[in-house]
């Protein structure tokens, strides 16, 4: 294919996740491109690292789903699969396999079948391409996961005790990889500058500022500007639709935890080294204190289904707030004026709570949407 921008000088606005992978796929697929990143805040210190890592998909609520979700989830579940295939790279990486178990209430399931606008995991082929299997758990499983460990279902899902009754739950075992973002955010970055030594790419720079406004970088000679500001756009191009999704959790030590639990709010992740605990999801609240209300509920939720952890293995309790946007992510083409002058845009932001999980669907997407603009010529997109 002849190539129009042979080498780009590409900007990238944020240096979390999917500015990274969106910079590293266009890295790839541009051989002598010039890629920059502006950010304000740079690994380790993005929302991306915050992140507990799990790419596994169930998204069932109606302002947040999308079927794009599922879509972008699929991809990187693939792309993940097929990095495992040399599983030292994947390890250096920060990809890890995990088995996860799911237990939803039989009521909240029909109740999510029976709404036109939500869909679960449980129903859903595309969500469910997320994971690498997908299906109910055996007896036994039940009995070694659960329990054996006399699972207080009610407090662990929150719901009344008559829908936790055993009879009323259901149970699902599924693969999926846990992303250690320290590591793989790290990766990215050092691959793009051996690109570099490599003669593979022409300059790749990351470089810490503010952007007040997008169309100020119109006046820079860049070919393409990608926005990956996640919370950040709503102010950099005042999209309303974009709120904080507020999380609270614990970090603690307990390498006896090796699998993943999700029930109801519970999220239960282990990564190398530590375990995450619980984790809220408030719309509209930017307060990052810790909030005693919160790590009651966190941490009696935690010893419902493992009632041996103990506060001396806490090693930390942290919030941080999501990049929400009501309606879902924004992956589109923008042409934006600024300094009298045009330049191509692509919006990649308001991932929620799944952007880790949508990461290299969306980075395709935004390498699909580039070859438009830059190779087509002046895109009429
Ligand atoms: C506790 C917790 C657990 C999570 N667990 C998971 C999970 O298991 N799986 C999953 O898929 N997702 C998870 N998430 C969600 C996931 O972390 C986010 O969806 C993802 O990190 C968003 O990536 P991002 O690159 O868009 O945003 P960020 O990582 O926030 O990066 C945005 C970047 O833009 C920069 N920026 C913003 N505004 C400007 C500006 N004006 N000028 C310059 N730079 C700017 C920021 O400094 C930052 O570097 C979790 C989130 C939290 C908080």
């Amino acid at each position: 294919m002849s190539q129009i921008y042979k080498s780009p000088k590409i900007c990238i606005v944020g240096c979390g996740i999917m500015g990274l992978s969106s910079a590293y796929c266009l890295a790839k697929y541009y051989q002598g491109a010039d890629i920059t990143i502006y950010s304000k805040d740079v690994p380790p210190n993005t929302t991306s690292n915050a992140g507990y890592g799990i790419v596994f998909c169930r998204s069932y609520d109606s302002k947040m789903y999308s079927k794009k979700i599922g879509e972008w989830s699929s991809e990187t579940s693939r792309y993940c699969s097929e990095l495992l295939k040399n599983p030292d790279n994947a390890s250096k990486m920060g990809i890890n396999p995990v088995d996860g178990f799911l237990v939803m209430t039989k009521k909240e399931i029909l109740e999510v079948e029976k709404d036109p606008d939500r869909e679960s995991i449980v129903h859903s082929p595309s969500l469910r391409s997320s994971c690498t299997y997908f299906r109910e758990c055996t007896p036994g499983e039940i009995q070694d996961k659960f329990l054996s460990k006399n699972a207080q279902f009610d407090i662990l899902l929150d719901v009344p005790k008559a829908d936790a009754q055993f009879n009323n739950l259901s149970f699902y075992i599924y693969g999926t990889f846990i992303i250690d973002t320290d590591l793989y955010l790290l990766w990215m970055q050092n691959e793009m500058k051996n690109m570099v030594e490599r003669g593979q790419l022409r300059n790749f720079k990351v470089e810490q500022r503010h952007v007040d406004h997008l169309s100020d970088l119109c006046n820079k000679d860049f070919d393409l500007i990608v926005n990956c500001s996640g919370l950040g756009a709503g102010k950099l191009v005042g999209d309303p639709l974009v709120s904080a999704i507020r999380a609270q959790w614990f970090l603690i030590r307990a390498p006896e935890i090796t699998n993943l639990y999700y029930a109801g709010r519970t999220c239960i992740c282990p990564r190398p080294g530590r375990v995450s605990l619980g984790s809220v999801f408030q719309w509209d609240r930017y307060d990052t204190e810790i909030d005693p209300v919160v790590t009651k509920d966190n941490w009696d939720r935690a010893k419902s289904l493992f009632p041996e952890i103990q506060e001396n293995q806490i090693l930390g309790e942290y919030v941080r707030l999501r990049p929400g946007r009501r309606g879902g992510a924004r992956l589109e083409f923008e042409r934006m004026t600024g300094h009298g002058k045009s330049m191509p845009v692509i919006h990649n932001y308001g991932h929620a709570g799944t952007g880790i999980g949508q990461h290299w669907g969306c980075a395709l997407n935004v390498l699909e949407i580039s070859k438009a603009v830059l190779l087509n010529g002046k895109s009429k997109l």
